[in-house]
């Protein structure tokens, strides 16, 4: 379960988030959705403890964040980046590893798992996502769309009880949005807990049990895909629809 409480943050003057308070359940997938500017990655930054926020609290698998700083703080995100996997619009791979090494790399470091019983299971999840012939070759010569599957393996790599997706397919052409698009549909299925940020709408009709729309810094709408699609309550909710 990971449950937001009145999240704030702002940078300098500006307040980008103006009290969120969301509730994804365990395997719930929940897409947020909303105009460009509206806080969805500092809010996904934020569950990740990339970025730091002024007011509110933060739970993530029985674990607890509140604003401040200090080592009971650093010791809490520690555990929350090992439960809570990350894959980003750009993928972020490590250019000069493999993509073998690059999926063993915080299973080996952070879990401390030995090398082969990582590899095993990097083998296991390459396969997954339709790359394991690729294993030994550099993220550089892959299309986008296999740089993304293999930062979405290196993510499932930690075992994380929930995923977030900042624009995973933003970067990619069509085609190769249909294969990610596809593994995230098995992830779904799967039971894992995902937080999708997207404009990939049919993904967002089609997979997720929840959307909300987040704009300027506050959550304006929630339900299931049918509410939110077919019976926006809120005004901006079918302007930003409509532009979408
Ligand atoms: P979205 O992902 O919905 O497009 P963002 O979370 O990226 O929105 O940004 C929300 C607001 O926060 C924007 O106005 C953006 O300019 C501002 N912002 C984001 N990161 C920073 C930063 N590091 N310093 C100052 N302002 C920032
Ligand atoms: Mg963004």
């Amino acid at each position: 379960m990971i449950r937001l409480s009145e999240i704030t943050k702002r940078y300098g003057q500006m307040e980008i988030l103006r009290g969120v308070t969301l509730e994804v359940a365990s395997g719930e997938v929940c897409v947020l959705l909303g105009p460009s500017g509206g806080g969805k990655s500092t809010l996904l930054r934020t569950i990740n403890g990339l970025e730091t926020f002024d007011g509110g609290t933060i739970e993530v698998a029985g674990l607890k964040l509140v604003p401040g700083t200090g080592i009971e703080r650093d010791r809490t995100l520690h555990e929350i980046r090992k439960r809570v996997g990350m894959v980003f619009q750009q993928f972020n791979l490590f250019p000069h590893r493999t993509v073998l090494e690059n999926v063993i790399e915080a299973p080996v470091h952070v879990l401390r798992q030995s090398k082969e019983e990582a590899i095993q299971r990097a083998r296991g999840l390459l396969d997954r996502v339709g790359l394991l012939e690729k294993a030994h070759t550099r993220p550089a010569s892959l299309s986008g769309g296999q740089q993304q599957r293999v930062a979405i393996a290196r993510a499932l790599a930690m075992n994380p009880e929930a995923i977030l997706f900042d624009e995973p397919t933003s970067a990619l052409d069509p085609r190769t949005t249909a294969e990610v698009i596809s593994v995230m549909q098995d992830l779904a299925q799967s039971g894992q807990q995902m937080i999708v940020v997207t404009h990939a709408m049919s993904f967002a009709k089609t997979v997720a049990h929840r959307v909300h729309i987040l704009q300027a810094g506050r959550i304006i709408e929630s339900g299931t895909p049918e509410q939110v699609f077919e019976n926006p309550q809120n005004p901006a909710t079918r302007e930003f629809l409509k532009s979408e």
